[in-house]
């Protein structure tokens, strides 16, 4: 079984697996147009997202409490708002193409695969309680997202906005007024 974080492609037997025309087995197997494409995709269900998405954010808590500890609380949410929330997340990566609206880097992970976060403007949670909405949200680096994160870094007004992604400039001065500590 072949899968991502949308979906899976399942083969019956090996044989299946390894004749079918999507793929190329070498060292490394390669998907020529990535699992979606695939003729047997099957998109998850949301009850397999939601599964997924604990297994994602357990993960998340165990690393933020690695952490020291400042970040702001990980309040588990409803079903709908955590699936709602990554696909969200995974819309502005796409739209974004991967590339920090911050610094423009494009972080390469692999021969075809790139990583990127998204950053909430004006946190969620409390104290800021930020809405998770597209206008509030940044494509950005690992780098970028911890200085956003401790507010040393400010956000430029001048975005660059898509038409199916504009910034929304009053979480820009949120973020440069409350959540800046001491940007230089
Ligand atoms: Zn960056």
């Amino acid at each position: 079984m072949l899968a991502d974080l949308n979906g899976y492609v399942r083969f019956e037997t090996e044989e299946e697996y390894l004749n079918d025309p999507d793929l190329k087995h070498g060292q490394r197997l390669h998907i020529k147009n990535g699992i979606k494409s695939m003729k047997n995709f099957v998109e998850f269900n949301e009850e397999q997202l939601y599964t997924l998405n604990q297994i994602i954010n357990k993960k998340l808590t165990e690393d933020s409490q690695l952490d020291d500890n400042n970040q702001a609380e990980r309040k588990p949410r409803n079903i709908d708002s955590i699936i709602r929330n990554q696909r969200l997340v995974r819309k502005v990566k796409d739209l974004r193409d991967n590339t920090c609206q911050i610094c423009d880097i494009k972080l390469k992970i692999g021969p075809n695969s790139y990583y990127s976060e998204v950053h909430y403007i004006k946190p969620l949670g409390k104290p800021h309680n930020g809405p998770d909405v597209l206008g509030n949200m940044l494509c950005v680096c690992p780098n970028c997202h911890k200085k956003l994160d401790y507010g040393f870094m400010r956000i430029e007004v001048k975005l660059t906005n898509l038409p199916e992604h504009k910034i929304d400039k009053q979480f820009i001065e949120y973020h440069n007024k409350r959540v800046i500590k001491n940007a230089t």
